[in-house]
């Protein structure tokens, strides 16, 4: 037994400290990124935000509405090779999809499936998803998918560590996913006592993913995956260094998500289910297996309305912080940003605000 005595940071345990900054207005913060990979030939440019591919947010109807916003949507793993096949015939946007998938046998079947009906060109990203990342089966899969489909934009993970995410990324992976036990509908952390706090884990896994680079000028790349709880969750993962992030409850509760919509004393609730949660395991494999534990769960998140109001808010408060510490771009964020530790990431009347309205 060891114990590292250093403390772990989540996004509620700093602010960004304010700096002079030169940009006159919100307008000159750009948010669209452009990225060149440590595998895959290709280019890809757009807002660095991705919808987690859960049953509310990995849908197609959440595609529609965020490809044009510049967001990329992570497709659930239970669609169709047919309903697929109907989705793409009318949404030819590839660098907005990602297909995603498990380890499994059935899994890989799928996927080639997917490749010989010739549905592999709609999307740019492909990718492998386990709760943990840490099993040498999952590194064998990394190198498979990368064998097999050279082009595409290899996702990996989740893992929260410096070395296994070199480890993917020499496996194969361009981006390494980061983020065990911090999802809004994830026990794991309650169940098994494992996992890591979110901004501590997307600074080492990104220090450690950007030192990885080519002679293309491409380097690896991390996405920091849940524990978004407001957007300045979403500026403090940027300036931690992620290139990208997913959130999943963020997404979550308006129109255009998935997910059945309930009523209670007259008021509007969408239901978010975690994807190891019971009723999910139930719903998309018929059992929860007798060896393993479900280690999710379900909320309702009060509905929200159009989903639209909710992104204009999102790049509006990025622009914003950006606007603080002087980054005239994403890029920087991460070069300008200094954090600071605080007791409370809220004001207090802002808190007994939030407590007085829900
Ligand atoms: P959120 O943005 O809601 O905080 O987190 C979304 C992320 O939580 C997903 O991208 C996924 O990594 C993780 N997640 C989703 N469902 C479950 C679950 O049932 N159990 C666990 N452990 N993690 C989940």
């Amino acid at each position: 037994m060891r114990i590292e005595n250093e403390v772990k940071l989540d996004f509620s345990d700093v602010l960004i400290r304010p700096k002079r900054s030169t940009l006159t207005s919100r307008a000159d913060v750009t948010l669209e990124r452009e990225f060149i990979f440590l595998h895959s030939p290709k280019k890809w440019k757009g807002i660095p935000l991705m919808t987690a591919n859960m049953d509310a947010t990995g849908t197609f109807s959440i595609a529609r509405a965020l490809a044009p916003h510049g967001i990329v949507t992570f497709l659930h793993k239970y669609y169709s090779i047919e309903e697929l096949a109907e989705f793409f015939k009318t949404f030819n946007f590839p660098d907005r999809i990602a297909y995603t998938l498990g380890i499994r046998d059935e899994d890989f079947e799928k996927l080639a499936a997917v490749k010989k009906a010739g549905l592999d060109k709609f999307f740019s990203f492909i990718c492998l998803d386990v709760p943990n990342g840490y099993i040498d089966r999952f590194i064998q899969s990394v190198k498979k998918v990368r064998k097999d489909f050279p082009e595409h934009i290899l996702v990996a993970g989740n893992v929260v560590t410096n070395e296994i995410t070199e480890e993917l990324l020499l496996s194969g992976a361009d981006i390494v996913k980061v983020g065990i036990g911090s999802g809004s509908s994830c026990i794991t952390r309650r169940k098994t006592g494992v996992g890591y706090p979110q901004l501590s884990a997307v600074i080492e896994c990104a220090d450690a993913a950007h030192g990885i680079s080519n002679e293309k000028k491409g380097c690896g790349l991390i996405i920091s995956d849940g524990g978004a709880v407001y957007p300045s969750c979403v500026a403090k993962a940027f300036c931690g260094g992620a290139d990208f992030l997913m959130s999943g409850s963020l997404f979550a509760g308006y129109e255009q998500s998935g997910g059945t919509t309930i009523e209670k004393d007259g008021k509007k609730f969408k239901r978010y289910m975690g994807s190891s949660s019971r009723e999910a395991l139930f719903q998309n494999y018929g059992k929860v297996a007798a060896h393993r534990a479900s280690e999710g769960r379900v909320t309702f998140i009060p509905h929200r309305g159009d989903i639209n109001d909710f992104i204009l808010d999102l790049f509006g408060s990025l622009r914003s912080s950006g606007t603080y510490i002087g980054a005239r771009s994403l890029r920087e964020f991460s070069k300008r940003a200094t954090f600071i530790r605080v007791n409370h990431q809220l004001n207090s009347s802002l808190e007994r605000y939030d407590s007085e309205n829900q």
